[in-house]
């Protein structure tokens, strides 16, 4: 809640709206306010917004101004706590490696990092004397000073400290002031704000060194860059960095060695999937079951080619727009671009008849396979990669239809993350500053998503400037077991393309009009999602989408001819089931079956011999009861058809 300060004579401090003192101006801080108003917790405040705009505690207050506390716990208060935690390891490194230089340290999600030119990139070994060094540096509690100098003094005076880096931004920046911001020893180029001391740091730890290149730049020196993170006190830290134990079990790329799912290659090309088998099976299920799915919404099935005439990319923008994205080749003294998107495809199939308003909404779906070029420094399991398949769709809808068929994908998004057990939430994106399409366009598609989401009663943020070329979207980020957000699903209208490529329809009064295009996908990338879902299950998927759904495992050599049968008649059912006959110890058969996380494990003894059926072991070690066959087929069918 904001409060109001305010100068009638002398400054007078609301609380509620009610005057409740009156002080002497000369000396009013940020922090005085707030001591003033009476603000609770006020040991938990770390900054202050006056008038909206984060600034330091001990700022002085301009008449007239609102200001309301920023409290550590929030996330504003966890960035400014976080970037401040940089600043300190900024000074211990300085401190500890004698002729390191500083660049940038900001506060990024869940964490901050520093950048560091130094002779030899730091190691995960260097990490606990750091540590040590910035907790000193912590109990001294150091005040944050901050002062304003011109650009002139502070080029001088990073430059007497050899800080190359700062110098080069300080040029950059081009502003007669800047602001420099010491603690102890240590001096830095920076907006603010901060924490009052550094003291106020209560819990923090380093995770992991990586290289970096300055300013994201490949052709600039390579950096030695320290990730770290603070929280507000010890235990939530805690909780934190067992998330991130947690998510190492999880990761993607371990499971899907370790459940034999997919690969790269060198031989092939970096951001390239392999998909083995069981992989090959899983994505399969996944495909299907969005086949199935877009059918029952009305959608048409089209495919398109992997490569396109560049003189179509040309005529799209794309070439213009995302050329530095999309990989070409010549064939014929013809240049061709590889496809990054499926749109174009789509709006050649739109255009190949005549359509009438009775024909409308056309909803064309592929499962199109894209590559795009990524940074080789981005790419990452499955969910960085430089080909991969979308659930592309492509609507063509009337004006009119506009937001229905909005609404339609937002139901659509609604359906399928409950079926996979995802929570989700949706990002407004608008007009990027490089973009095509009309400021009127821009603001009708604008509007027309915030509507259908209003109306699907969603809450939603809204992110400016973030939107894509051609128009508006809106983002869906999901949310996974360990609480990470990942973005999938997106919703993009466009206005520019059908102008492009003269998309029209004849209207009811006879007259030719242009159809709007929505650009969607549900699940995104197949790639990314299956990345997505390996950690969301930690491997151990639901029944209908495991690749192995039942192991069959034999106790003795007696066993083995009715373990065939069962084989045989459970494949005849259309499950997905694999037989273990050798002569092994079972306890060494159930713990394999395990880690394969395999739903069922079907021990054939001599009772089940005789008796002719199963008792599924499930993969948390608990019994199903002895069941015949036929129940067991049944059971497994049921779970399919409910997506269990
Ligand atoms: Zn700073
Ligand atoms: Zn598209």
């Amino acid at each position: 809640m904001p409060y109001s300060v305010y100068n009638d004579m002398e400054y007078k401090i609301l609380f509620k709206d009610q005057p409740v003192v009156i002080i002497d101006k000369d000396s009013l801080s940020c922090l005085d306010a707030l001591k003033h108003i009476g603000i609770k917790a006020l040991d938990r405040v770390i900054a202050v917004k006056v008038n909206g705009r984060p600034c330091d505690l001990s700022a002085a207050i301009e008449p007239e101004s609102t200001v309301e506390p920023v409290y550590i716990d929030s996330q504003e208060g966890l960035d400014i706590l976080r970037h401040s935690a940089s600043h300190v390891m900024a000074m211990a490194v300085k401190e500890l490696f004698p002729g390191v230089k500083v660049t940038i340290g900001p506060a990024i999600e869940n964490g901050f990092y520093y950048d560091f030119d130094f002779e030899r990139p730091f190691k995960e070994e260097d990490l606990p004397s750091i540590e040590e060094r910035m907790e000193e540096i912590i109990q001294k509690d150091l005040p944050f000073r901050r002062e304003e100098i011109s650009s002139r003094e502070a080029i001088d005076r990073f430059k007497s400290q050899g800080e190359t880096y700062k110098v080069e931004i300080i040029e950059d920046i081009g502003a007669e002031k800047v602001s420099v911001y010491t603690q102890g020893s240590f001096s830095d180029l920076c907006r603010g704000p901060h924490i009052p001391a550094t003291g106020r740091i209560k819990a923090f730890k380093l995770i992991k060194t990586a290289g970096a290149y300055w300013r994201g730049d490949e052709k600039r020196a390579m950096l030695s860059r320290i990730y770290g993170t603070a929280f507000e006190d010890r235990k939530v830290l805690k909780q934190y960095l067992q998330r991130i134990e947690d998510a190492k079990k999880r990761d993607h790329v371990k499971l899907g060695r370790q459940l034999d799912l997919f690969n790269t290659y060198d031989e092939i090309g970096s951001g390239m999937i392999v998909w083995h088998p069981k992989g090959g099976i899983l994505r399969h299920l996944i495909e299907d079951f969005e086949v199935k799915e877009h059918l029952k919404r009305g959608y048409d099935i089209v495919k398109g080619p992997q490569i396109l005439k560049t003189a179509l990319w040309e005529k799209s923008g794309h070439f213009d727009h995302y050329r530095e994205n999309m990989y070409f080749t010549e064939i014929d003294q013809q240049s061709y671009g590889i496809k990054p998107m499926n749109c174009l495809s789509h709006m050649l199939i739109y255009r190949s008849a005549l359509r009438s308003y009775r024909d409308l909404p056309k909803r064309y779906f592929e499962l199109g396979l894209v590559h795009r070029h990524e940074r080789s420094g981005v790419l990452h399991g499955l969910t960085r990669v430089r080909a991969f398949t979308q659930d592309d769709a492509h609507i063509l809808c009337t004006p009119e239809q506009l937001n229905d068929e909005i609404k339609g994908v937002l139901y659509f998004v609604k359906d399928v993350m409950a079926i996979f057990g995802f929570e989700y939430e949706l990002e407004i994106s608008t007009r990027p500053e490089k973009s095509i399409g009309s400021d009127d366009d821009w603001e009708k598609a604008t509007n027309a998503l915030i509507k259908a989401v209003e109306e699907n009663s969603l809450p939603y943020t809204i992110n400016e400037g973030d939107g894509a070329f051609y128009g508006p979207k809106i983002d869906v980020k999901l949310k996974d077991a360990l609480e990470r957000k990942w973005q999938c699903a997106t919703v993009q209208c466009d206005f520019a393309l059908p102008e492009r490529f003269d998309l029209t329809y004849i209207d009811k009064d006879s007259i030719r009009r242009r159809p709007v295009m929505i650009h969607r996908v549900i699940l995104g990338s197949i790639e990314r999602f299956i990345g997505i879902m390996i950690e969301h299950y930690a491997g151990a998927f639901p029944v209908w989408l495991s690749p192995v759904q039942a192991k069959i495992l034999t106790v003795t050599d007696r066993n083995i001819a009715y373990g065939e049968k069962v084989l045989r008649n459970l494949i005849e059912a259309g499950i997905r089931v694999e037989g273990d006959f050798r002569n092994e110890k079972l306890g060494l058969k159930v713990r394999e079956a395990q880690i394969q996380k395999v739903p069922y494990a079907l021990v054939i003894g001599d009772r089940e011999s005789q008796d002719e059926g199963v008792t599924p072991r499930l993969r948390d070690g608990s019994n199903l009861s002895f069941m015949k066959e036929g129940e067991f087929i049944n059971h497994i069918q049921e779970e399919c058809k409910q997506r269990r």
